[in-house]
């Protein structure tokens, strides 16, 4: 007979009902202390590559071990070599956050561990999924014809919204597919040369080509020049193009700006295309009354994707894709195999139908919690604060004359640049090694970013635990490594001159 292990009841079956109470304790100490003291760790690991899985043991485990071991290399091997998103000088990409309710809804999702994939097998999953959506819906004043479903990503979303704008500008797509049939032109799908590259990944996805996604030019302030897609998509049909669908971006990646959305509907209503709205980031904002500028033209969309795991305070992940009148997507979708039909009611919602998935992890719990838990007006109040940190920054970085904004601030992002010098490249080098070296010090995090061809630094404001303080001491970093890293520069070129 093998020795008893003592963390487990036997052979088989699971952790033992008393054990797992002590470790589950002892874990949610560790969670408050990790929320609370998670101000005095390095934002970021200084870690080599391939240092972590070095340190850790290359051979799967033949037999169990007890969870005190396994938890001692998540406290000495992983959590060191993690970046910290959730510290409040984690000031990458979008201000994405760690909230209290967020955790705790993850952990209230974790031993539910059900499969929403029809309503039979998660009635309260699937229920909980469209009424989120339906909150989510009416606080961006989207039109009741809008109904959505829950993915991982704007990514994904943006996959579906153009297979189904491919089915109806292809009818049979979907049973057909595309090759070989003579009858269907090559399709075009625009989106300005801010918007994200998510649009190239579904055109491959969908046999449709990466290169029949057009960049449309933008104006001087990042957004979608309406002229030169009229110009651009009148070339295309004079060469036997089929323009298919247009992609308006509420909040870009790189600056936050957004696409004159009404005007773009105006041309798709003249093309009969698809309107795919990418508000990933933006869309957020129209929680906030006094920016419902931002929902301009949004009701004439086909589909619009919103990833409130960006600005609206759900952990990742969690991207919503609204589309008008849903049953558009799931006649591309549906599809029920022998082995389901027992627990697929078509009078059902069933969100299988929706998408490629089958298996659906329970997304809508947390988000139904943390907003819950803030509702609408602590939402809002949390992002209007992040938009007067990100206004703050703004004055600051204009009242420094080293320094220049170098896009128009439009939510809770600043796209700025050192800019003392004559020299063009040497200048996108002090920026980007700025943004090195203070990534590399551990005590904070930002991004770099390329605009009209010169290298920003960037900061993302949206982290419910970055303060005024904060941001006041990575300003500070900023203005103080200037020096630092102009003068490491002179003295490596120094040194490399014969
Ligand atoms: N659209 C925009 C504007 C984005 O900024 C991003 C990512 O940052 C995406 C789409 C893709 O998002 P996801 O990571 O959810 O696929």
């Amino acid at each position: 007979m093998k020795d008893r292990k003592p963390h487990l009841d036997g052979d088989v079956g699971d952790i033992s009902p008393a054990i797992f109470r002590e470790q589950l304790h002892r874990l949610a100490d560790w969670i408050a202390d990790y929320r609370e003291k998670i101000e005095t760790l390095p934002v970021a690991p200084n870690a080599k590559p391939g240092a972590i899985i070095g340190a850790l043991p290359k051979q799967a485990p033949e037999e169990g071990e007890p969870f005190e071991k396994i938890f001692a290399d998540i406290e000495s091997l992983i959590v060191p070599g993690m970046v910290h998103w959730g510290h409040p000088m984690f000031l990458g990409y979008f201000g994405w956050t760690t909230t209290a309710p967020g955790i705790l809804g993850e952990i209230i999702t974790a031993p539910l561990n059900v499969n929403a994939m029809t309503w039979r097998t998660s009635p309260a999953a699937t229920e909980l999924e469209t009424l989120v959506i339906d909150w989510l819906r009416q606080w961006m004043q989207l039109p009741r014809e809008f109904d959505g479903v829950v993915y991982d990503t704007a990514s994904v979303g943006v996959m579906h919204a153009l297979a189904v704008a491919r089915e109806e500008a292809a009818p049979f797509a979907r049973k057909f597919g595309l090759a070989g049939r003579s009858e269907l032109p090559r399709f075009r799908v625009y989106a300005s040369d801010q918007g994200h590259s998510s649009a190239e990944k579904a055109a491959i996805a969908l046999g449709l080509g990466e290169e029949n996604v057009q960049r449309v030019p933008c104006d001087a302030e990042f957004r979608m020049d309406v002229a030169a897609l009229r110009d651009m998509i009148a070339r295309d049909l004079r060469e036997q193009f089929k323009p298919l669908a247009a992609i308006a971006t509420v909040g870009t990646t790189s600056t936050a700006s957004v696409d004159p959305v009404p005007e773009i509907a105006k041309i798709c209503r003249e093309h009969k295309m698809w309107l795919h709205i990418d508000g990933a980031y933006g869309a957020g904002l129209a929680l906030l009354p006094e920016q419902k500028w931002v929902t301009a033209g949004w009701s004439e969309a086909d589909s619009l994707v919103v990833n409130p795991h960006k600005m609206l305070f759900v952990p990742l992940d969690f991207s919503v894709l609204y589309m008008r009148d849903l049953e558009r997507l799931r006649r591309v979708f549906t599809l029920v195999p022998e082995y389901l039909r027992g627990d697929t009611v078509e009078a059902e919602k069933n969100y299988m139908d929706y998408g490629v998935q089958l298996g659906r992890r329970l997304r809508a719990l947390k988000a139904w919690v943390v907003w819950r838990a803030f509702g609408r007006e602590g939402l809002a109040a949390r992002i209007r604060d992040h938009l007067r940190l990100t206004k703050l920054l703004a004055e600051w970085i204009e009242n420094d004359e080293r320094f220049e904004l170098s896009a128009p601030v439009v939510m809770g992002v600043v796209c700025f640049r050192f800019k003392a010098g004559e020299d063009d490249e040497k200048i996108d080098m002090i920026n980007s090694k700025i943004v090195e070296r203070i990534n590399a010090s551990g005590r904070a995090y930002l991004t770099q970013t390329k605009l009209r061809g010169r290298t920003v630094m960037r900061i993302g404001l949206g982290n419910i635990l970055t303060t005024e303080e904060h941001l006041r001491n990575v300003w500070e970093l900023i203005q103080s490594s200037v020096g630092e890293v102009a003068a490491s520069l002179m003295e490596r070129r120094a040194l490399l001159r014969p």
